[in-house]
């Protein structure tokens, strides 16, 4: 670290801003994570900031149907999901710095003039929210210097949200040096299937949106269903948005969506990026990445997975979950099929769950309320009697031990205070330290956390130390008072905090593979290098559909 540290010192950091037009959802976050890659297999040094316009202080409060899932950083901050793509595509660990909410400009500014730091002056939005948006971005350049910073801002030009830092996108430009910022922006280019035309117009119309507001932008990427999008259709596009027509790219459908940054490469993207900043000439290593990308195309088992939760049918929700059993998949030379499934369908009727039968294995990932919970119970019922592969994240985590509780100690009632507070058998309770908590923002037990590993079990095979780290975000936890009980009964509790007043990691050793964490193993889930949870899942779900006796997991640590 300190030898890179030296050899930056005294450079400047560029700044790559980049902005969405036409509609959202054209995957302006993976634009910008293969910036960052096309960046760095020429050497350089990236780091990544998120702006979201809204007002909440942070995602934590908000809905996963409506925002997306909400993504833990080690520092406990939690995140808008485009910061675990920057996370999976970058390799970087971001911390609460790399996430800027008008929600936390405001409160900013408004302590700033309660405290009388403003004292006589009218504040207003230009200029001390734009000031306080430009000190928030340099404040990340400055912590972690890197070559270039990538600067996301969410949602669409045009919205009434955003205007504010686009102005301060807008005086950056002007106030660092030329050649130091850079404008990237995203726009759609969709095809009239009548007349199989690609329409250049939405774009054109944004661009003179950015340009009303006094940005124009340096570099075009289109993002266009039916391929690369050239000739008449791209010189139009160059032309109207006053650009080289060399900087029009096209951002069309790849799978696995880790080929994208090659895709736009491959078009010239990477050394025009290099030769507007005036970085040199650099010649791109994609080797690693490569072969990272190969082994999610070179499967060649497939294994299915029954992802038994709530807001099942928006993938969205689930985001890193499926990621890191892709992974997993991926390093186990398989493709993982998903299948999401809302668990009330197993309270409506009980003989559905016969239906995980045709699943290679079972998991219920982290969830909150009680919607849905006692369906989740009677899938992780149907997997351990069953003996199908488990994994159990977070809620599934303590719904296993709920469902242990009731159809293996004959605890009847037992549940989760969360889901029934009155219950006879509390074998999840909140945290001690939760009791007396009434905001609820930002005050779970969140972030990286030291888990000790009981030596000889399922969970020390896989994560190969007696000692990990892994994030979390939960209220809730095994009630001590039922320990002894559980383990009495067969439940193994093969991880816990180094304080020892909490279990983090359960497994049932006469299980082909019955395993779950208090913890989400999914963030630190990297492409080439999956977690050992996730990856366990995956090679235990394709060892016994392939008849092995016990699965064989070798080496877990790819
Ligand atoms: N609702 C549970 C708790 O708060 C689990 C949280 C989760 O799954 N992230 O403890």
């Amino acid at each position: 670290m300190d030898v890179c540290h030296i050899e930056v010192e005294g450079a400047v950091t560029k700044y790559i801003f980049i902005t969405g037009g036409v509609m959202s959802g054209l995957g302006k976050g993976m634009v910008t994570c293969s910036v960052g890659k096309m960046l760095q297999v020429r050497g350089l040094r990236v780091d990544a900031v998120k702006i979201d316009p809204y007002l909440n202080v942070d995602a934590g409060t908000m809905n996963p149907y409506i925002h997306g899932e909400v993504y833990v950083l080690d520092d406990g901050y939690e995140a808008d999901m485009d910061l675990g793509a920057y996370e999976r595509f970058l390799g970087l660990r971001l911390t609460r710095w790399n996430n800027i909410t008008t929600g936390q400009i405001y409160q900013e500014v408004i302590r700033k003039e309660r405290a009388g730091e403003y004292l006589g002056v009218c504040v207003q939005i230009i200029p001390h929210i734009t000031d306080e948006i430009k000190r928030r971005i340099r404040l990340v350049a400055e912590r972690s210097r890197p070559d270039v910073l990538l600067v996301e801002c969410g949602g669409t030009v045009g919205d009434i949200e955003g205007l504010p830092f686009l102005e301060a996108f807008r005086q950056m430009r002007l106030e660092e040096r030329p050649g130091d910022t850079l404008l990237i922006h995203v726009t759609l280019v969709p095809v009239l299937k009548a007349v199989g035309e690609l329409k250049t117009k939405p774009t054109q119309h944004s661009v003179r949106e950015l340009r009303e507001i006094g940005l124009q932008p340096d570099i075009i990427v289109a993002r266009c269903e039916e391929g690369v999008v050239d000739g008449e259709a791209r010189r139009k596009i160059a032309l109207y948005s006053n650009v080289e027509e060399g900087a029009v790219f096209t951002s069309y459908n790849v799978d696995p969506i880790y080929r994208l940054p090659e895709a736009l490469d491959k078009q010239g993207m990477g050394d025009l990026l290099c030769r507007y900043l005036g970085l040199g000439s650099r010649r791109p290593d994609w080797g690693e990445w490569r072969r990272i990308v190969e082994s999610f195309i070179k499967t060649r088992g497939v294994v299915r997975i029954a992802m038994c939760g709530k807001y099942a049918h928006l993938a969205d929700c689930y985001v890193s979950v499926n990621e890191a059993l892709k992974h997993a998949g991926a390093a186990c030379g398989a493709r993982v099929e998903i299948d999401w499934i809302e668990t009330e369908v197993f309270e409506e009727d009980p003989g559905r769950t016969e239906d995980l039968g045709d699943y290679d294995g079972v998991l219920v990932p982290g969830g909150f309320g009680v919607r849905g919970t006692e369906g989740k119970i009677r899938a992780i019922q149907y997997a351990r009697e069953r003996d199908l592969p488990f994994l159990g994240i977070c809620f599934g985590f303590q719904l296993a031990v709920v469902e242990f509780a009731r159809h293996v100690l004959g605890l009847e009632d037992a549940h989760s205070t969360e889901c029934d507070p009155e219950t006879e058998n509390p074998v999840i309770d909140l945290l001690p330290e939760q009791r007396g908590i009434r905001e609820l923002g930002g005050t779970m037990r969140l972030g990286l956390h030291e888990i000790e590993v009981e030596e000889g079990t399922l969970a020390h095979r896989l994560y190969g130390a007696t000692r990990i780290y892994e994030r979390h975000r939960h209220r809730y936890e095994v009630n001590p008072e039922y320990w002894g009980v559980l383990e009495e009964g067969g439940l193994v509790f093969s991880g816990k905090s180094p304080d020892g007043r909490r279990k983090e990691i359960l497994e049932l050793p006469d299980k082909y593979f019955f395993f779950a964490t208090q913890f989400h193993p999914e963030f630190r889930s990297r492409p080439g290098k999956p977690d050992p949870a996730y990856y366990g899942f995956i090679k235990a779900a394709l060892d016994r559909k392939k008849g092995r006796q016990r699965p064989e997991f070798g080496v877990v640590r790819v």
